[in-house]
């Protein structure tokens, strides 16, 4: 990867031999490793066992998880927060491992509608939840830097499985607990 960073800086006309960017494209492969590693995790690893039994069945909510990802598009960062709820069904799951699997995904070439579908369909399939919730808002650099530059535009994704699909009382307790 230090050899395409290299071939990049030259290709857009920089020298890659002068002084500031003599480490460049060694920084900016690791950058980039660190940026992707979520392709190299898996979700037994990430969750190392916190799955607990629990007769607790009223709905479970994690608000502003930091997101930082990379759009597919553009190799261009997208960040926020992600909002996460659940409704156990015999068990729960380690609150930390919920931004456990929102960075797993997040740290991959995304576009945000997938990213919010893969965490709500993972924490189902992990925890069995009677519902699942995802909500992501997101600001896109790809949009702010380049294109259409709208520097205040966010985008706002979700995901409803389940109890949060099938019954809006549901719902609504979420999105309102979300305020
Ligand atoms: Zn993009």
């Amino acid at each position: 990867m230090e050899q395409f960073f290299k071939k990049m800086i030259e290709i857009i006309g920089e020298d890659p031999n002068r002084e500031g960017l003599l480490k460049t494209p060694h920084r900016a492969a690791r950058a980039f490793e660190f940026l992707t590693q979520g392709y190299r995790k898996d979700i037994k690893e990430v969750l190392n066992g916190a799955i607990f039994t629990s007769d607790n069945d009223e709905m479970v909510i994690v608000k502003d998880i930091e997101l930082y990802s990379m759009c597919e598009h553009h190799l261009l960062p997208f960040f926020g927060k992600a909002h996460v709820g659940y409704i156990p069904n015999g068990k729960i799951i380690g609150l930390s491992k919920i931004a456990r699997i929102v960075d797993m995904y997040a740290r991959r070439l995304q576009v945000q509608e997938n990213l919010t579908k893969e965490i709500a369909t993972t924490l189902q399939t992990v925890t069995g939840a009677l519902g699942v919730g995802v909500v992501i808002e997101a600001k896109h650099l790809c949009m702010m830097m380049r294109g259409v530059e709208k520097q205040n535009s966010s985008m706002k994704t979700s995901t409803m499985l389940g109890t949060f699909r099938s019954n809006n009382s549901t719902r609504a307790e979420f999105l309102s607990l979300l305020r």
